[in-house]
């Protein structure tokens, strides 16, 4: 790290400070045990406008609210707080360009895995360069010999640290064994998602997803393809069940995510997705998601929080 890395600033505790400030006692549960629930919110940047959109904030702090809910951490922090942090500490470091948003409630003090406090947060953004050639290669995945976490035990729904060892095993097993990444099924034996990341497959130019019940986190980045999909490029979008075998016979194949954005898949299991090529409905997802999340899509300025226009849009 850098000493400019070191100088970034991070929003903890109510307070905006250098990241080498910014510290977490080692004994706490959420070192110990990961016992935090987070967000990863993009913000892009608009030359032509001059303007930082937080792409879709509500409805990350919907997801980040019943985190903390269902983590029994009580509803400590109210909607605007949250944006406020965000919005504060973006604009202290002056970014004017792509960033990631790491936002994190986590439980401090000296506690054991069971604490409920005390309570605390981090907001740390970072600035975070997309790949313009993101769409140039795909990613060849395989089925993870892990099972996917599910509702009655660790559930996916709740955006909790700790959960992502699950993704952590399944993505280093994959990575040992030559592929880029992993494809997880759930307990029933039916596609989940990826390691930090949903699924969709194109099917005779159908576009098909698990439903939010196959043990999957109810990921922002999905219900956005799902809408444009329906609505921009009128295709029929269906939620259902999907066996492995399916995907070794569809025709495109993608991962999306707020960090991955639509990242199509070219190969799973040694088998050959379609062309072998990124597929053309992909193509027009990938195009569609960038023009929504940097302000240039008309009709979806709704999901777009300006960061130094100081505009609220949260109700
Ligand atoms: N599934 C998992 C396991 C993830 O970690 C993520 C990334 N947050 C996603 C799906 C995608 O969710 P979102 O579109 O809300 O970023």
């Amino acid at each position: 790290m850098n000493r400019d890395e070191y100088n970034r600033l991070i929003w903890i505790s109510g307070k905006i400070v250098p990241l080498k400030d910014a510290t977490i006692n080692v004994l706490s549960p959420t070192a110990q045990f990961g016992a935090n629930v987070f967000e990863g919110i993009r913000c892009y940047w608009n030359d032509t406008k001059q303007e930082l959109y937080a792409f879709r904030l509500v409805e990350h702090y919907v997801r980040l609210q019943n985190s903390m809910k269902m983590f029994r951490m009580g509803n400590i922090y109210s909607m605007d707080e949250l944006r406020q942090g965000l919005i504060d500490v973006i604009k202290a470091n002056n970014y004017k360009e792509d960033i990631a948003v790491r936002q994190t409630v986590f439980i401090d003090g000296f506690g054991s895995w069971h604490s409920k406090e005390p309570v605390n947060m981090f907001i740390a953004p970072i600035p975070r360069k997309r790949l313009e050639n993101s769409l140039d290669e795909g990613l060849r995945c395989c089925i993870s010999s892990w099972e996917r976490i599910s509702d009655n035990n660790i559930s996916p729904k709740v955006k909790v640290g700790a959960n992502y060892i699950n993704s952590r095993m399944a993505h280093m097993e994959a990575v040992e064994n030559g592929y880029d990444s992993a494809i997880l099924l759930n307990n029933h034996g039916k596609v989940a998602e990826g390691t930090g990341a949903c699924l969709f497959i194109v099917r005779d130019g159908v576009l098909i997803t698990p439903p939010t019940s196959a043990s999957i986190l109810e990921s922002i980045t999905r219900s956005t393809i799902i809408e444009l999909a329906r609505k921009e490029l009128n295709l029929d979008v269906l939620e259902m069940e999907i066996n492995r075998t399916d995907l070794y016979i569809c025709d495109e194949a993608f991962l999306c995510g707020s960090a991955v954005e639509v990242k199509p898949i070219i190969n799973i299991d040694g088998y050959t997705i379609g062309t072998g090529q990124v597929g053309e409905i992909t193509k027009r997802i990938y195009e569609l998601y960038l023009s929504a999340v940097y302000g240039e899509l008309q009709g979806y300025e709704k999901w777009l929080t300006p960061i130094y226009q100081d505009v609220d849009r949260i109700e």
